[in-house]
């Protein structure tokens, strides 16, 4: 197959590029993009290893590996091998039968996850999610307990856009307009400590974050409560870190009141977390992992909800309505499986978890000088990703404004470096860049990027 990415990147001429660039501004809808009838997107139209290449040639750096999800890079030639042969072989047959891929990736999933566990695939982080929700209301009604259909789930945390998933989340911005959601959500306030919702320092921290999810259950009725639905880090809330023990004290939660755990591995997941898995950094498992993006390393779509196998056994009862009566067109597409599975493969093989690892506590060394940088608050790493939560200054915290926050990211952008930040969360605290770049980019880009950020804060923060 031909190398693509081998060749020069063609920069297109300025009459064409702005053909282009007029009909995007005419037909396409950007996710995210506040209507400017200006509006200048990047057109990105060949991609470089760890870098995108836009329509005039220009060269960037991509520091937030797409949406936190193209963690081999962009010129991963094995993977379109793997699709290509795929949908020459048998590219599509619907999983309410089976195929070899789905079989195969359900398999290497169950390694990755140290299972057991039932594998239902769809195609996106959103729909894996849906599927949760409806899979555990259901296993908790034919487990003899149908009053148990509430989900628990944190502010700042995002599930997806639809209308359970949405629901789920914990971002007021996000929901604007679009309320009201699905009816059985209860959020409770993050494990944030830098600015702990309990008034606690890591002196008097006493996991209050972790408590208020047993006093939840009990004021909302142990018996109504089906899952707490959590991120092992809350990501694009702004890198959200819990302390060490909260995940184990939730699970042990969840244990006391027959509440399951549904952990949402969307972003945390293959390997972004330096292990495979984001909780297993917290020594605890599961009843169900929802995860997408990174399983392709985004080359396709394709997401999954694995619910741990003794849950499924409740799906068994011989009864019209016992199995899980979903449907999900593409969910589970033979190529996308093969293509996922060939990722996991190239990990295992290139032992890029272990480099994500390596590549985090790079990162955080390179970063150090930030930490006596004014405008910056806090900074925080989980594996390879981190957030750099951005301050008026240091004493009153106030978070920066989104302009400053805007300048950083642009000033960044000039040089060469895409990097990103929570976009509209919860009001006014739109001040965390995010960093989270793909698993395979060398360590001289690694210092590189690092660089950027640096001067570009420091850029930023010099002019006020
Ligand atoms: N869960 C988390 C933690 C996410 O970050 C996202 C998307 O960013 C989703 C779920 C939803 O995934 P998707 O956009 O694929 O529907």
């Amino acid at each position: 197959m031909e190398n693509y990415s081998s060749r020069p990147a063609k920069a297109l001429g300025k009459e064409e590029r702005e053909r282009w660039l007029d009909k995007d501004r005419q037909y396409v809808w950007h996710q995210m993009q506040p209507y400017a009838s200006s509006l200048n997107p990047l057109v990105i139209t060949q991609g470089d290893g760890a870098w995108v290449i836009d329509l005039e040639g220009n060269r960037y750096l991509d520091a937030m590996s797409g949406l936190w999800c193209v963690n081999l890079g962009y010129s991963e030639h094995e993977l379109a091998q793997a699709a290509y042969e795929q949908l020459c072989r048998m590219p599509y047959y619907p999983l309410t039968q089976s195929h070899l891929p789905a079989i195969a990736l359900s398999e290497k999933l169950n390694e990755w996850l140290g299972g057991p566990y039932r594998i239902f695939y769809s195609n996106s982080g959103s729909e894996a999610n849906e599927a949760a929700f409806k899979i555990v209301r259901q296993y908790h009604a034919q487990n003899g307990q149908p009053t148990r259909w509430k989900f628990i789930s944190r502010y700042r945390a995002y599930h997806g856009n639809s209308f359970g998933a949405l629901a789920a989340t914990g971002q007021a911005v996000r929901k604007q307009n679009y309320e009201p959601l699905s009816p059985g959500f209860v959020h409770v306030p993050p494990p944030y400590c830098y600015r702990c919702p309990f008034g606690k320092t890591q002196e008097s921290c006493r996991l209050e974050c972790a408590s208020i999810i047993e006093e939840v259950i009990r004021w909302e009725g142990p018996d109504t409560v089906a899952a707490v639905i959590m991120e092992p880090v809350i990501t694009g809330g702004g890198v959200i870190v819990p302390p060490p023990e909260y995940m184990k004290q939730v699970r042990e939660i969840c244990d006391r009141y027959g509440v399951l755990l549904i952990v949402d591995e969307v972003i945390c997941g293959f390997g972004r977390s330096g292990r495979r898995f984001g909780h297993q950094n917290f020594g605890i498992r599961p009843d169900v992992v929802t995860m997408a993006k990174g399983i392709t390393s985004a080359y396709l779509p394709l997401s999954a909800t694995a619910v741990w196998a003794e849950l499924f056994d409740a799906f068994k009862e011989d009864h019209p309505y016992a199995h899980f009566r979903h449907v999900n067109t593409f969910g589970g597409n033979a190529t996308a499986c093969a293509l996922s599975l060939k990722t996991l493969e190239l990990m295992d093989e290139r032992k890029l978890v272990e480099r994500s690892r390596e590549l985090g506590e790079k990162l955080q060394a390179l970063l150090k000088p930030l930490w006596d940088h004014d405008n910056v608050g806090d900074m925080r790493f989980f594996g390879f990703m981190a957030g750099i939560e951005l301050v008026g200054n240091r004493k009153d915290k106030k978070p920066a404004s989104a302009e400053f926050v805007g300048r950083v990211i642009a000033a960044c952008k000039k040089r060469g470096v895409l990097i990103g930040k929570n976009s509209d969360t919860v009001p006014e605290m739109n001040n965390v860049l995010t960093l989270s770049p793909p698993l395979i980019i060398s360590d001289r880009d690694l210092e590189f990027l690092a660089r950027v950020v640096i001067e570009s804060v420091q850029e930023a923060g010099a002019s006020g």
